[in-house]
């Protein structure tokens, strides 16, 4: 006999995975028993933006979408643009019977490098550099502002791989070929997604609300180390090699809360990644404790065969029963629901496993806070590029530099330049490009070269805005040396390097300056002082110009905020940068790292000279 007045809620009503004062385990155990099969596989499922419509989301109980590398709602989108995106397609979710929230991720690898006006900071090839945790953190804590500013609560990043041979198209992703220093740099995670709670158990992953995002560790695992830095190739290694140098990333990862992890693309010892049970469950799962969800790469599980998707009944079983719990499709979608459907229902792959996967989705998802609050607001949008932003970028661009010759003798350096004297030349093809400067993963996947893509200084106004107004700086790409010697320069600063490329469009054997670049050295270094500043993801050749160069600087691949290099080139601050990697003099010297038995480099790995600031 009691008596229910329609303003208090009944027990029938009262829905015990929405209540956000539950445990997140009985949220996870009461949701899960409400679900049917297909609403657990929809869970299970990423899709690309552009085939992310609500009503896709509702009709498949899609759990998760991406913006596949450059796949933006608009050209120059703001965030305003991106909120609603994210917002329309989450309106889709919630409109399903249960209303379980979808998680938009994104490749944020170096600042919110898909979104125009975001601050790109260094790519992991200059962070590792800077053997700096602590900035790499507030690096972390600025980008989860900034990707939360456009609605987005997942990234994928960090990048924890260690880059063994630089021929890799993908070695800027790289912090360092010694694993040492990635393990350091994972202090990333908790600036993305905030500091780990001290009596966490071991494994659970953590996001800390509204202003952090949850981070992804990829590739597990292997991905540095494959045979000539051939992108998704094979990793040939013991597994005590894999321990020693490609795993021990993870294991600070996972100890610091890291809600995901991503397969690699390549083979170890032959056996793909993407179907290797018993590394990814058990090893990671097992092993590790990983709490969070695994996710597969872009078509990943299609790649388990080679073409790719041969076999794509052989590719689910293989990577779902490996232990993938979230697969990044990105397209044909209902092709996968309908064979992983099949499968469970002709028990090829066990309900248990099904249930795994949708647990840990689950957990992730309620940890993030997302169910009470699915929908982004306005508030963070002023985040995005803002001062304070880039004003750390121009920190780290300061700190990842490294001075690698400084004056043809010792006696003599070059650096810091004056900034106060009659004429100075800036030439090179990257000396006011500053999408040459971003590099790959920028705007577009390969990224884009010129001045257009987004908002941020070049090295050239980058001088202009440091020198002495009286000092007149003289403009040229590639003079040539007659040229530079009817000019009376005081000295020249020649920027060239790499063009833009990503993944394995990057991969290259030869590893030299393209054409104009070494030209430019030629005639501007052969007839005034000059400094080079080479822009690269990587160590390139430069062993053949070196007599020639007065002052040498690796800036690897700075962002948009080249005012960092000038603060070193003209004495504001000192350089103080090592080398994360080794320095090679001749590719037929690849693979070689820190601690081979024969090590000849150019330049060895630690390598760095110093500048004291001045005040000119
Ligand atoms: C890359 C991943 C990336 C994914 C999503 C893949 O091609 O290997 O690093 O996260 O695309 O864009």
């Amino acid at each position: 006999g009691q008596k229910i007045s329609t303003l208090v809620l009944t027990e029938a009503d009262y829905i015990k995975y929405k209540d956000p004062k539950q445990p997140v385990g009985a949220r996870i155990k009461d949701l899960m028993k409400r679900m049917t099969l297909q609403e657990k596989i929809g869970q299970m499922v990423q899709i690309e933006r552009s085939v992310a419509t609500p009503d896709v989301m509702k009709q498949y109980f899609i759990g998760s979408v991406l913006s596949g590398g450059g796949s933006v709602p608009a050209p120059k989108a703001s965030a305003e643009t991106w909120i609603n995106t994210v917002n329309e397609i989450q309106k889709g979710s919630l409109s399903t019977r249960l209303g379980i929230p979808m998680i938009y991720g994104i490749d944020a690898v170096h600042g919110h490098n898909n979104v125009y006006n975001a601050t790109i900071f260094p790519h992991n090839v200059g962070l590792g550099v800077t053997r700096d945790p602590q900035l790499v953190k507030k690096i972390g804590e600025a980008t989860a502002l900034e990707v939360r500013a456009t609605g987005i609560p997942y990234v994928f990043a960090p990048c924890i791989a260690v880059c063994r041979d630089p021929r890799w198209g993908r070695c800027y992703e790289s912090y360092s070929e010694d694993p040492k220093i990635v393990q350091a740099m994972t202090e990333i995670i908790p600036g993305l997604q905030g500091e780990l709670p001290a009596k966490s158990r071991k494994g659970i992953p953590f996001v800390a609300g509204k202003q952090k995002v949850a981070a992804c560790a990829k590739h597990f695992v292997g991905d540095g180390g494959t045979t000539k830095g051939i992108d998704e190739n094979n990793t040939v290694t013991s597994f005590d090699g894999l321990l020693s140098i490609h795993m021990p990333a993870y294991y600070n990862s996972i100890s610091k809360g890291v809600a995901t992890v991503m397969v690699s693309y390549s083979s170890w010892n032959g056996k793909r990644m993407h179907a290797n049970r018993d590394l990814v469950t058990g090893f990671l799962k097992d092993k590790l404790k990983f709490k969070g969800f695994v996710i597969s790469d872009w078509q990943g599980i299609d790649r388990i065969t080679s073409p790719p998707h041969l076999n794509y009944s052989y590719s689910v079983e293989a990577g779902v029963g490996a232990g993938i719990d979230m697969i990044m499709i990105p397209y044909n979608f209902t092709e996968f629901i309908d064979e992983l459907t099949y499968q469970v229902k002709n028990n090829i792959i066990p309900m248990s496993r099904i249930d795994d996967a949708v647990k840990r989705i689950l957990r992730v998802k309620f940890v993030m806070g997302i169910f009470e609050n699915p929908l982004a607001d306005f508030s963070l949008v002023n985040q995005l590029g803002s001062k304070e932003h880039r004003e750390l970028a121009r920190e780290a661009v300061r700190k990842s530099l490294v001075l690698l010759k400084n004056g043809k003798s010792a006696d003599k350096p070059l650096l810091p330049l004056p900034k106060k004297t009659a004429k100075i030349l800036v030439a090179g093809s990257h000396a006011d490009n500053l999408g040459n400067q971003c590099g790959g993963w920028t705007i577009t996947w390969q990224g884009l070269g010129g001045n257009d893509l987004t908002i941020g200084t070049t090295i050239l106004n980058a001088v202009k805005n440091t020198v002495d107004p009286t000092t007149q700086v003289v403009y040229n790409e590639n003079p040539d040396a007659e040229f530079v010697k009817s000019n009376k320069f005081s000295f020249a600063i020649v920027v060239v390097g790499e063009p833009t490329y990503a993944e394995m469009y990057g991969d290259s054997f030869n590893l030299s300056i393209p054409e104009p670049g070494p030209s430019t050295i030629h005639n501007v270094c052969g007839a005034v002082k000059c400094v080079v500043v080479v822009i690269s993801g990587r160590p390139v050749v430069i062993q053949p110009y070196l007599a020639n160069i007065d002052a040498l600087v690796a800036a690897w691949l700075p962002g948009t905020e080249g005012q960092g290099v000038a603060d070193l080139l003209f004495g504001d601050f000192g350089f103080s940068g090592k080398l994360a990697r080794t320095w090679f003099k001749t590719v037929d010297q690849l693979p070689m790292n820190i601690g081979d038995t024969h090590y000849d480099p150019l330049f060895p790995f630690g390598y760095g000279l110093t500048t004291k600031p001045t005040k000119n």
